[in-house]
């Protein structure tokens, strides 16, 4: 174990929300102390733990983004997408972008203490909460830290609507918090599943539990009343976009009962771009030019490959009985009971988000 100094940034800096969002912090800039913590149990990762001063971070209104209020627990993600669009905020604290985001994790140890007293602030007007946008909250680190208890906790007995993307099936520990704040608030739940090819999943989601178990992920909450939306992303060009790749990934997230599918095309943004194309070179080096052309003009595929993916996934969706993903249903299952909140008052419950990033 270590002791030094570490300084996170938001504010301007930090873009946040898996590489795609700024943060700025509603309550101040976060500075912090921290250990370095490595251990056998977590072999070749190293938790750098703060305390942060802001936990609430705020997109900016230029955001493309459909939600407002971010929470992120961690930063840095073992669950170690090759593609992953977060990468480049390790820059931001000095990190490496490449094996650094998959195996330096920092950990904000206060969040759920920090998040209970911000929204017990008079300056919150309890606003839908954005998780797992920057970052996975329920990748491995979180078995060790058991930060989303304590955050589910606190957005429970505030009434406040939040909305949670993942890959992790450690979400199910917490269906009982889960369920319990649905009781209350909107609760909006999105499971990434890009694909189902097991091969493709081991090569460029290695850390990742595999397709089937956050298929399971959206079974089990399903039945527990909590309808879950399926962000199939991201659709990689070349590699899991074949016609008859499309159905068996569509085919499957409707027979876990997703209340929705919405397809999203690989991104490459600086960042993430260096590291996937490396990966690509290593493993499907022929692919290589294909790439560089479809992505010549930027981080993005061009609007025609888009159009024509969002189609095939929804014209298949339509036929295994998936509704459009804007037409998933309210996540709050039933009226709320008597229970104790700090202040509920006044707080309109928005719609849940659906989250349209991985
Ligand atoms: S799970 Fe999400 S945040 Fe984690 S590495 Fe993969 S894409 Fe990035």
């Amino acid at each position: 174990m270590r002791w030094e100094n570490l300084t996170v940034e938001s504010g301007g800096r930090d873009p946040g929300d898996h590489g795609r969002v700024p943060d700025a912090a509603l309550f101040g800039a976060v500075a912090v102390t921290s250990r370095t913590i490595d251990t056998p149990e977590f072999a070749g990762i190293t938790f750098h733990e703060i305390r942060a001063r802001s936990i609430i971070n705020r997109v900016p209104g230029a955001s493309r983004m459909p939600f407002e209020w971010t929470v992120n627990p961690y930063r840095g993600c073992s669950h170690a997408c090759v593609y992953c669009f977060a990468r480049k905020t390790h820059s931001y604290l000095d990190l490496d972008t490449g094996l650094g985001f998959d195996n330096q994790i920092v950990v904000k140890v206060n969040a759920p203490e920090l998040l209970r007293r911000q929204l017990g602030s008079p300056r919150w007007t309890g606003e839908h909460i954005a998780m797992g946008t920057n970052v996975d909250c329920y990748q491995r680190a979180e078995g060790r830290y058991r930060l989303m208890p304590g955050i589910l906790a606190a957005l429970r007995d505030h009434a406040n609507p939040f909305s949670i993307l993942t890959k992790g099936t450690l979400i199910l520990r917490d269906l009982d918090l889960l369920t319990e704040a649905a009781r209350v608030t909107d609760v909006g739940i999105s499971v990434s599943v890009g694909f189902t090819d097991p091969v493709l999943w081991r090569s460029v989601e290695p850390g990742t539990p595999a397709p089937e178990r956050r298929l399971d992920v959206v079974r089990t909450l399903g039945e527990r009343g909590i309808g879950v939306g399926v962000l199939m992303a991201p659709v990689i060009p070349f590699l899991s976009d074949h016609p008859a790749q499309l159905r068996q990934t569509v085919r499957a997230i409707a027979a876990a009962g997703a209340t929705s599918v919405t397809p999203l095309v690989l991104h490459l943004r600086p960042g993430a771009r260096e590291w996937f194309m490396a990966w690509l070179d290593r493993e499907h080096p022929h692919l290589v030019r294909r790439y560089e052309r479809l992505y010549a003009e930027g981080a993005y595929a061009p609007k025609w490959y888009q159009r024509r993916i969002t189609r095939q996934v929804h014209e298949l969706a339509q036929e295994y009985g998936i509704g459009p993903s804007h037409a998933g249903p309210r996540r709050r299952i039933t009226e709320p009971e008597a229970r104790p909140v700090d202040d509920p008052a006044g707080r309109a419950a928005t719609d849940p988000v659906q989250l349209t990033l991985i």
